[in-house]
C-alpha cells in the first residue's frame, strides 16, 4: 500500500508506505494520507459476501487494501483480535435499519479503529528490535480517548497520553480516559476539543519535540483507524443479504452521524472498494461545517460549539481533506466540480439539540422501545428527512455510533425510562479518576510530554 499527502503538489510527491503513514501519522506538509489506489474486491467475494463471518470479511478488505506489507498469516491474528465483538444490523422498518458498532468494550465504534491500529503497531515494533518507544498523543472529543486507552493498554513499547476538553464530556467517557492507568496518561484540558486537536497539531509540529520524542497519533487522521472502520460497512452488506428482506435492486444508503469525518471516509473506502452505496447521508449537529459547505461550496470552520452529541462538537472536521481527495481526481479541477461531485454521493443534513431529544422520543414510541444515543438520533434524523423524498426501493441503515447507557441523562430524559447500566459501565462508575489539569496553552503539553523523554 502506498499513500500520498493530500497537500502535496505533483512538483512535490512523495509517497510513504503504509507502515510509515502508521507511525507518521500526518505528513509535515500537513496534509492527510490517502491511499494512492484503492483496490476493488474481487467480485466473486461480494456476489457471496453472505457465506463470510465478520472476521473473514475484514481479513479480505484489510488485505486487499494493505497487501503485504503485512503477511497474511499476521494480518489474520490482527484481524481476529481487534475485531472480537459483533456488529448486529437492527431492522426498525423495512426502510430502516441500524447498525449497532457499540458492542465493543468501550461501548462505541472507535473500539474497532483503536484496537486494529494498536495491534498494527504493536507488530510494526515487534518486527524491528531496534524500534524505540513510541508516545502515543490523542485529542478526544469523548469517545476516542477510551477506545485508544482501551486498545494501546500495556501494547509493549508505547506510552499514551489522552488530551480532553474539562467539563466537555460525559461522566462515564472521563471515567473512561482517566481510569486506565498504566502506560496511558490523561491531561484534563482547560478549554475545547478544537484546542486540545490544535496542541496536538502543534506538537507534531514541534521539531524540538519530535527529535526529544517518538510521537505518533491515533486520532481518526491516522489511516489506521481509518481502514478498520470500512470492515463494518461490507459486514453490514453481508447481514442485509443473509438475514433481511433486502435485494440488490435496492439502493443502499449509509446515514453516518459525523464529528470528524472518519466514519464517513471510511464508508467512502468501503465504496471505492466496490461496496454498492447508492448515497451516504451525513447527519450533523449544530456543527454543521460539512452540511453548509455542500449548501453554499465554502468551507469555514469555525469553534465548536457545544451539544447533546458531544463525540461531533468539531468545528474543523480534519477529514475533510480526506473528504475531498475522494473527488478531487485532477490536481487542477476547478472547485465546483469538486463539490458537484461530492454532492452526488454525500447529502448533509444538521439538526438541533431538540430535534435529537424529539428524535430519541420517537425511536423509543414509534419502535417498540428501542433506545438510540444521543449521536444515533442525528443519524435517524438524517435518514427520516432523506427517505421523505425517496421511495420504497430504498434501503437505509444507521450507523449507531455508541451504547445509548454512555448518555444516560439525554436518554432517560428523552424517553421517559431508566437505562440499565451495562455491567462494564456499573463497575467503572466506582473507579477513581486520574487526570493531570493543564490549561490551553501549548506549552503545558510540551512541558509534560517533555517528562517523559
Ligand atoms: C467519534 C464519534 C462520532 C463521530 O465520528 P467521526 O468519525 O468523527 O465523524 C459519532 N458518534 C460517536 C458516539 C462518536 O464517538
Amino acid at each position: 500500500m502506498q499513500l500520498f499527502s493530500t497537500n502535496a503538489t505533483s512538483a512535490n510527491h512523495q509517497l510513504v508506505s503504509f507502515q510509515q503513514a502508521v507511525f507518521k501519522s500526518l505528513p509535515e506538509d500537513n496534509g492527510l494520507y490517502m491511499p494512492v489506489f484503492i483496490p476493488r474486491l474481487p467480485d466473486s467475494f461480494l456476489q457471496h459476501i453472505e457465506k463470510y463471518t465478520f472476521q473473514e470479511i475484514a481479513f479480505e478488505v484489510a488485505q486487499t487494501i494493505i497487501g503485504d506489507e503485512i503477511p497474511a498469516l499476521a494480518l489474520r491474528n490482527i484481524v481476529e483480535e481487534a475485531i472480537n465483538f459483533e456488529a448486529p444490523i437492527i431492522t426498525l422498518d423495512q426502510q430502516v435499519r441500524v447498525l449497532e458498532l457499540f458492542h465493543g468494550p468501550t461501548l462505541a465504534f472507535k473500539d474497532f479503529g483503536a484496537r486494529f491500529m494498536a495491534r498494527v503497531m504493536s507488530w510494526f515494533l515487534q518486527k524491528d528490535p531496534a524500534a524505540q518507544q513510541i508516545n502515543i498523543l490523542v485529542a478526544t472529543s469523548g469517545d476516542t480517548g477510551g477506545a485508544v486507552a482501551q486498545g494501546f493498554l500495556n501494547v509493549p513499547g508505547i506510552e499514551v497520553t489522552l488530551l480532553y476538553p474539562k467539563g466537555k464530556v460525559s461522566d462515564v467517557q472521563e471515567k473512561q480516559l482517566t481510569t486506565v492507568g498504566n502506560n496511558v496518561s490523561a491531561l484534563e484540558v482547560d478549554g475545547t476539543f478544537d484546542d486540545c486537536q490544535h496542541m496536538v497539531k502543534q506538537a507534531f509540529l514541534d521539531q524540538e519535540l519530535n527529535q526529544r520524542l517518538n510521537l505518533s497519533s491515533a486520532n481518526s487522521i491516522n489511516i489506521s483507524r481509518l481502514i478498520p472502520q470500512s470492515f463494518y460497512y461490507f459486514n453490514a452488506y453481508a447481514q442485509l443479504k443473509r438475514e433481511t428482506s433486502y435485494s440488490p435492486e435496492q439502493k443502499l444508503v449509509f446515514s453516518v452521524p459525523s464529528g470528524n469525518f472518519g466514519n464517513l471516509c471510511a464508508g467512502l473506502i468501503a465504496r471505492a472498494m466496490g461496496l454498492p452505496v447508492h448515497q451516504m447521508i451525513a447527519a450533523t449537529n449544530a456543527n454543521d461545517i460539512v452540511p453548509n459547505y455542500l449548501l453554499t461550496g465554502n468551507f469555514q470552520p469555525r469553534p465548536s460549539v457545544r451539544t447533546l452529541s458531544n463525540a461531533m462538537d468539531v468545528g474543523n472536521p480534519s477529514n475533510f481533506a480526506r473528504l475531498r481527495a475522494f473527488y478531487q481526481s485532477e490536481e487542477d479541477m476547478p472547485e465546483e466540480a469538486v463539490l458537484t461531485a461530492i454532492k452526488r454521493d454525500i447529502i448533509g443534513k444538521p439538526y438541533t439539540n431538540e430535534e435529537t431529544q424529539q428524535g430519541i422520543t420517537e425511536v423509543f414510541q414509534k419502535y417498540f422501545g428501542y433506545v438510540m444515543c444521543p449521536h444515533t438520533a442525528v443519524g435517524y434524523l438524517g435518514l427520516k428527512d432523506y427517505l421523505k423524498e425517496k421511495d420504497a426501493s430504498t434501503c437505509g441503515v444507521i450507523l449507531a455510533t455508541a451504547h445509548p447507557a454512555k448518555f444516560i441523562d439525554t436518554v432517560e430524559q428523552a424517553t421517559g425510562e431508566q437505562i440499565v447500566l451495562p455491567d462494564s459501565l456499573q463497575r467503572l462508575m466506582y473507579e477513581q479518576k486520574n487526570a493531570t489539569s493543564i490549561s490551553n496553552q501549548y506549552e503545558n503539553l510540551k512541558a509534560f510530554l517533555l517528562q517523559k523523554a
